[in-house]
């Protein structure tokens, strides 16, 4: 497929491979922002009866699917050998050693068969631009629209270079609140003391025994549940002004909670929110209640997920009213919940503050979101600036991608490539940075 971009000269065409946790997933993806195809082999139903990602089925199934899933993509952009693209991507960490390990060295026997560049892409750094994706725009791609949650369909929507931006990287295994100064500047402003988001939805669906993955499960639940019924708390939050409370969100304490003050007014905290939906179920036991696979589980889904999102869409309306920030965006597994969009729209469009969600299917893991921050880290990050995972030994490894400016490309030592490591935890920003 011949295709350039709007200034006449060739797209630049990135090969990403993302492998970090249970989704085995491959995409091209054009200039940073156009989809040319997104493949994602999930492996729900094997862990499904786990109740969890079980890692070394995780690892194995990687291997099993990872040819394939690479190949149709290739297919999708009529490319036969991967030589015609111009990078490839692959996410290095956070995630599982095991399942990363599939990913990178696929991706490091295909960049020292082809010469291309190889970039290592921080997984977080991947969730945060899939903001910048242009889901419809993108050719070859067959319907890229999706629902919100709420049955409205959404289309375009991508996050602009305006900085600073606040970010809310809402996942299975981070929660995190990011300042973004520019492309590939970050500044954590806080993070989850304990439980991510998405990991309290998962263990709280398990406590009601309501499936797995949790999120989707909780939110299915929670639709025929009264989030009243029954009070959770909302961790790192005070009692605030009591105002109005906001018409079709009736048990949200969103107007009368804020923020604690001090040094976690940008944190979080999930597991004792789990601790008080495992209480609230024991004590509605000795009440002879019971309180699994009930209307009674529903409504307490419907509390959970409701104190869930009083306390992000909190501390985020915080943060960019203390930020100035100029755009807001969400992003990670987490960010697909429909009460968490609703609400997140109606505060930020009542301060006019444009915010923004991926679609759906750019919200759970993918590799297209790691092409699109393959190709900003490519252009923005100069060579030989120290990596802001701020480690020599991976510096090394970054240096290798980044010494390649896309103009003038030339074929990086294939040894340099070999070097590449993969990281069970990677931050985003390195805590001196913070
Ligand atoms: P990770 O990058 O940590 O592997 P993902 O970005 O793939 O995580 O997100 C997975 C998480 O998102 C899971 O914890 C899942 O329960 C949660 N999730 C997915 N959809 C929803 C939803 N509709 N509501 C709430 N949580 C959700
Ligand atoms: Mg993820």
């Amino acid at each position: 497929m011949s295709l350039t971009n709007a200034g006449g000269s060739p797209a630049y065409r990135i090969l990403a491979i993302e492998t970090s946790c249970d989704e085995t997933a491959a995409a091209v993806v054009a200039d940073g922002r156009h989809i040319l195809s997104n493949r994602v082999a999930s492996q729900i139903e094997l862990h499904r009866r786990f109740g969890g990602v079980y890692p070394e089925v995780a690892s194995r199934q990687h291997v099993l699917a990872i040819q394939t899933v690479v190949e149709e993509a290739l297919a999708d952009v009529s490319v036969a050998h991967v030589r015609e693209l111009d990078a490839i991507a692959v996410t290095h960490g956070p995630g599982l050693a095991g399942s990363l390990l599939v990913g990178v060295n696929l991706a490091k026997g295909l960049a020292f068969a082809s010469g291309l560049p190889l970039i290592p892409v921080n997984h977080l750094e991947g969730h945060i631009y899939s903001n910048w994706l242009y889901p419809d725009c993108s050719p070859g791609v067959e319907s890229s629209a999706s629902e919100d949650g709420n049955g409205r369909t959404q289309r375009g929507g991508s996050a602009f270079d305006q900085f600073p931006a606040l970010l809310l990287i809402v996942s299975g295994g981070h929660t995190e609140l990011v300042l973004m100064e520019g492309h590939c500047r970050y500044r954590l402003l806080g993070a989850t003391l304990d439980d991510a988001a998405g990991e309290a939805f998962d263990k709280v669906a398990r406590l009601l025994e309501l499936g797995y993955p949790g999120g989707p499960a909780i939110q299915a639940a929670a639709e025929s549940g009264d989030a009243g019924r029954f009070h959770l708390p909302r961790p790192l939050m005070r009692p605030g002004r009591r105002t109005e409370r906001q018409p079709d969100a009736k048990a949200s304490l969103l107007p009368t909670v804020l923020p604690v003050q001090g040094e976690h007014r940008f944190n979080f905290s999930f597991s004792g929110l789990k601790t008080a939906v495992l209480n609230l179920m024991r004590q509605l036991e000795r009440e002879g209640t019971e309180a699994r696979q009930t209307q009674t589980a529903a409504d307490i889904a419907a509390a959970f997920q409701m104190a869930v999102v009083d306390v992000l869409v909190g501390k985020t309306a915080d943060a960019a009213a203390e930020f100035g920030v100029k755009q807001v965006c969400i992003c990670g597994g987490v960010s697909a919940n429909g009460l968490l969009r609703r609400a997140a729209e109606q505060h930020f469009a009542k301060i006019g503050l444009p915010l923004h969600c991926p679609p759906l299917f750019l919200c759970t893991d993918n590799a297209a979101m790691i092409g699109a921050a393959a190709y900003y880290r490519q252009s923005y990050v100069p060579a030989r600036q120290p990596s802001p995972m701020g480690h020599e030994h991976r510096q090394h490894a970054q240096e290798v991608a980044h010494s390649t400016p896309h103009d003038q490309r030339s074929e990086p030592p294939a040894r340099d490539f070999l070097a590449l490591d993969v990281y069970a935890s990677l931050p985003l920003v390195d805590s001196v940075e913070r």
